[in-house]
């Protein structure tokens, strides 16, 4: 009855399609072990010291959040030796995402540019949003071309998202490539933010180099963001935060829902913050995991692209089964990566890095498929 009184950008919308969960894989393939190498999330699970305080912090659940999460806000600000004015939290980057989105793009005049494929909630949020979408092509292996970026902006571009790493594929451009399109960005069009998604930047070989924030070049016309979702262990918690241009950052405290950051997420946060032990061993992890499944897996005839992130794209041999059927094979064994469909990528998968078994897990079934033709 009500189909009529949607939005047309609502109406026309498919949904965001996550990563399997492990409950229905089990539920469907009746297994009682489920290995999930499908969303990016940490590989050794949640902080400790954050697990604690959640415990510890479980009865004021009640209690509203401060306005403004000003611990959180100041404590980010101390640990990252930044400004706390240009420091936002919100539920996920994803929140903060959308909120940008919302108020810097007029419905129906302004544009948010992206390459194509890159991290489907941009182009997501924009469509809800009403505000059109121009996409750019990635070049064939992945790499950014900001020549064509920037030739798709004009004056009504309002944000231009660029993810570094990128997902799915784990390219990171180089720093100085990202800056020249910003200085470029700037002539062309003045008004327009340049949203760097630094998700995955701190599993780069590099990241003081690798982030313009941490080497401390970000340019005035450009914004950060990144989230507690990946090496922070945090991804159910909901938690994001962006280092905004000062005057965005005032507007973001004003728009944005009162209490979209909750009370134990702060605490998980600030406790996760100190707990630098569990995100060294979560760098290591994933570094040593990120050469073994890429060297396995090459061994194996795949493509894998080069990655700085906390995953892996890439291909099965030419002439071997199918990723779909690869991937139905994984899921009998109680393994779940990422198909890429969504992302126009029929024939490549993602996977996770995972912890030791996890990784031994997957490249153990990984042969068994490719060697056997996927009998099972
Ligand atoms: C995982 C991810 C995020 C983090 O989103 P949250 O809402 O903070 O969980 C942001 N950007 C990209 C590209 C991601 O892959």
């Amino acid at each position: 009855m009500y189909e009529k009184s949607l939005r047309s950008q609502i109406a026309a919308l498919e949904a965001y399609a996550p990563g399997l969960s492990i409950e229905e894989i089990q539920q469907k393939y009746g297994l009682s072990q489920v290995i999930k190498m499908a969303s990016n999330e940490n590989p050794l699970g949640t902080s400790p010291m954050a697990a604690e305080a959640i415990r510890r912090h479980a009865a004021e659940a009640f209690r509203y959040p401060r306005g403004g999460n000003p611990r959180l806000v100041r404590a980010l600000a101390d640990s990252l030796g930044s400004d706390s004015s240009s420091i936002v939290v919100g539920n996920g980057s994803d929140e903060i995402i959308d909120m940008l989105i919302r108020m810097l793009a007029e419905p129906g005049r302004h544009n948010v540019t992206c390459f194509s494929p890159c991290f489907s909630l941009y182009p997501i949020q924009a469509g809800i949003s009403g505000v059109m979408v121009r996409r750019v092509p990635l070049n064939d292996d992945f790499s950014f071309d900001f020549a064509a970026l920037l030739a798709m902006t004009d004056a009504d571009t309002r944000l231009v998202f660029t993810t570094m790493p990128d997902n799915p594929s784990g390219f990171c451009p180089k720093a100085e490539d990202v800056l020249g399109f910003a200085s470029a960005l700037a002539q062309r069009a003045p008004q327009c933010l340049l949203v760097i998604d630094e998700a995955y930047i701190d599993f780069a070989d590099d990241e003081k180099s690798a982030s313009l924030w941490t080497s401390g070049r970000l340019p005035s016309n450009a914004a950060v963001l990144r989230t507690f979702s990946k090496s922070y262990g945090l991804a159910g918690l909901r938690l994001g935060f962006g280092i905004l241009p000062q005057e965005i950052a005032d507007a973001y405290w004003r728009a944005r829902l009162p209490f979209s950051v909750n009370i134990l997420a702060e605490e998980a946060a600030l406790a996760a913050l100190r707990d630098t032990c569990f995100r060294e061993a979560t760098f290591q992890t994933v570094r040593e995991g990120r050469s073994l499944l890429t060297k396995e897996l090459r061994d194996l005839g795949c493509t894998v692209w080069p990655s700085q992130a906390n995953f892996l794209l890439f291909k099965l041999p030419e002439g071997a089964i199918g990723a779909a059927d690869c991937f139905e094979a994984l899921l009998r064994r109680g393994i779940i990566i990422r198909r890429l469909k969504g992302y126009g990528l029929p024939d490549h998968l993602r996977v996770s890095i995972g912890n030791r078994q996890e990784n031994a897990a997957f490249l153990a079934a990984m042969r068994e498929i490719l060697t056997e033709g996927g009998r099972s």
